[in-house]
């Protein structure tokens, strides 16, 4: 079995970019930069929208973070990303999600200019990725195709089985893996919680990806010998012996699938430090065609 490191790749992605950064501001004497905006007080956003800030300014990149009230109208939220949308000097746009229950989440995706869309939720950028054109990737699914394809494992012609439909995660690496296209060409299969025998169908994964948000509930007779095994499940679980009380687990139970598959990938420090670094890879991507480089 190969543990598939995120957290070694995405420093090496984030390294990369640094130097195309530090090289085009030497010749043009302009960098990325990336605005966050966050509404109310939901601590693990604040936690999320810290970790970004920090690898954008690692990376060289002009980052900005607004703390906006809980109690923020729609309207100033509306206007907040008009701003940015004329702001030259933001190449991307990240509206950090869940918004408080009186803000349509919708319109203010939909606000975005696609332009800047680099977390790829706008309904434009979805769309062209369904088609199988170019675009800005939603983040964790950009990241997991980039772990399958540094770590040179085959899609095409495999059996990538999905477990999991959701937006963010399901819906577009399945979308992705599917299309006729290097570091694809798979074929796809989609589970939710309405399959009515699970194991039936990631029994014949030959690329298992796992996006449920249940702890351990891919187990080793759910998976065939030699499957790769992405896990993208972040679930806490009590745990007596952790300073705080708890530990961080995945979907997958890591200890006994791991004895099965040739490459999985641990939680923490699998698909999730990935995440980050496709954000950054999608801004300096706005970057380059908004200024032309
Ligand atoms: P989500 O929106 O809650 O979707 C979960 C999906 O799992 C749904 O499609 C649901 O089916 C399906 N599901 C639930 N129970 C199931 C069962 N027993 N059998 C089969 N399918 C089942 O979650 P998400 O946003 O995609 O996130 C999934 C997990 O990934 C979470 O743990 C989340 O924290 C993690 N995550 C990690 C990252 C990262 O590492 N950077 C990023 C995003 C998410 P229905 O559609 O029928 O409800």
């Amino acid at each position: 079995m190969q543990l598939i490191d995120g957290k070694k790749v995405a420093e090496e992605i984030r390294n990369e970019l640094k130097l195309k950064v530090d090289e085009t501001r030497e010749k043009t004497g302009k960098i990325p930069g990336l605005v966050a905006i966050i509404v109310g007080e939901d601590p693990a956003s604040k936690v999320y929208v810290g970790m970004k800030e920090k690898a954008c300014r690692e990376a060289g990149f002009n980052s900005r973070v607004h703390y906006l009230p809980q109690e923020t109208k729609e309207e100033e939220l509306l206007a907040l990303v008009e701003e940015y949308n004329k702001d030259e000097n933001f190449h991307g746009i990240l509206v950090q999600l869940p918004l408080p229950k009186h803000i349509d989440e919708s319109k203010i995706v939909y606000a975005i200019s696609p332009a800047k869309d680099v977390d790829g939720f706008h309904p434009f950028s979805v769309g062209k990725m369904v088609i199988g054109q170019d675009t800005f990737f939603p983040c964790t699914p950009f990241g997991i195709v980039e772990l399958l394809k540094r770590y040179n494992i085959e899609t095409k012609g495999k059996h990538v089985v999905v477990v999991g439909r959701s937006n963010i995660v399901g819906k577009p690496v399945a979308n992705m893996l599917l299309q006729k296209k290097n570091n694809a060409n798979a074929v796809v299969t989609v589970c939710h919680s309405a399959a009515p025998d699970l194991k039936k169908f990631t029994l014949q994964a030959d690329i298992l990806i796992a996006a449920i948000g249940k702890a351990n509930l891919i187990t080793a007779d759910m998976i065939k010998e030699g499957a790769v095994v992405i896990d993208v499940g972040v679930n806490r679980v009590e745990d007596a012996n952790a300073k705080k009380g708890y530990k961080i687990v995945g979907d997958v139970d890591f200890a006994e699938v791991s004895r099965k598959a040739s490459y999985i990938t641990p939680v923490p420090g699998g698909v999730g430090p990935m995440t980050i670094a496709m954000l950054l890879s999608n801004t300096y991507s706005a970057f380059k065609k908004n200024e032309n480089i």
